[in-house]
């Protein structure tokens, strides 16, 4: 009756609603069970130095595949558990899982100089959350080098004295802070003086379209300069041909992250696909040179 008085439209709309809601909610209490559940896995992409030819670092990226509602991308369940809070659980998991598999690598003999992980506003303002870091890194014999946090813009806005406070801690330990998404927040570049920034990531939306707009160039050639004048390390996000590899201005010292070298994948996929990755940052790096 509903829908014949407001007319068919009105019906997809209220169903629609009602339908996210209720992923929503199952998302919600399913993810109180996925830890224990194992449903969660680390999946690893590796940032590549073209200058030095080498996997400088891997970023953590969660995977979430429920035994019923199947894959659940992690754009869609981290922001629910931002919301009410379980991040603390779940992002304090993950940097334990972390530790633990840089640990493993290190007992069969695999060179990975650093983990990069995703760390949610939430997390850091939680009390302990300094003291649960250094511990996993103590469980597990891993010095703070190890380790990289990757924040977005909009956490480095709205940071307080407290949080600054733990940053501090953090920096002195050794880990590295990356900006992720640089240059899609509605931030103002002001944070970049008042916090310790280590690295950038340029956002994937600045190499997405072949040939790179000219407008995009000139913003990608202008982060290019300020990271070099401010002394920060800059990473391009979302490569995924040597097309586009070879239309950025690319400084050789700015390090590389996208489907063209490697998706996430498993730890162990990650062993076994190594020789492959590095052939291919041969390859891109040969290609840049004869292009100088
Ligand atoms: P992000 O941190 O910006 O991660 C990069 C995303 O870009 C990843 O998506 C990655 O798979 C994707 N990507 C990498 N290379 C390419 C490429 O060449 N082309 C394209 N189109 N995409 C590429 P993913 O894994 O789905 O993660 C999405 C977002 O979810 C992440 O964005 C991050 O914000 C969040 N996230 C993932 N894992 C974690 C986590 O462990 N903790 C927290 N707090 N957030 C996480
Ligand atoms: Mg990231
Ligand atoms: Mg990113
Ligand atoms: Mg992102």
């Amino acid at each position: 009756a509903y829908a014949k008085r407001h007319g068919a439209n009105m019906l997809v709309f209220y169903h629609d609603q009602m339908k996210s809601s209720y992923e929503e909610i199952m998302i919600e209490t399913e993810l109180y069970h996925a830890i224990e559940k194992e449903e969660l896995t680390l999946y690893y992409q590796p940032l590549v130095s073209v200058h030095t030819r080498e996997v400088m670092s891997v970023e953590a990226l969660i995977r979430w595949s429920h035994s019923k509602m199947g894959f659940i991308p992690p754009d869609q369940f981290i922001p629910i558990a931002e919301e009410n809070g379980f991040i603390r659980v779940l992002g304090d998991w993950i940097i334990e899982q972390v530790c633990k598999q840089l640990w493993q690598w290190d007992q069969e003999g695999f060179v990975m100089p650093k983990v990069s992980i995703n760390l949610s506003y939430e997390q850091l303002k939680s009390d302990d959350f300094v003291s649960r870091v250094f511990t996993h890194l103590k469980t597990y014999n891993i010095s703070g080098k190890r380790l990289a946090f990757e924040v977005t813009e909009r956490i480095l806005v709205e940071v307080s004295a407290e949080t600054m406070q733990k940053v501090h801690a953090i920096r002195e330990a050794g880990i590295t802070l990356a900006v992720d998404d640089f240059g899609v927040g509605y931030s103002s570049l002001s944070y970049i003086e008042r916090f310790p920034v280590d690295t950038i990531k340029l956002d994937k939306v600045f190499v997405n379209e072949i040939p790179i707009p000219d407008k995009k160039l000139a913003i990608i050639k202008a982060v290019f300069h300020l990271c070099e004048l401010l002394n920060i390390q800059i990473v391009v996000e979302g490569i995924e041909s040597i097309e586009q590899l070879n239309q950025i201005p690319i400084h050789l010292e700015a390090s590389i992250q996208g489907y063209f070298f490697a998706k996430p994948q498993t730890a162990s996929e990650l062993m076994k696909n190594m020789n492959e990755i590095k052939q291919l940052v041969y390859l891109a790096a040969s290609k840049l040179e004869e292009r100088e």
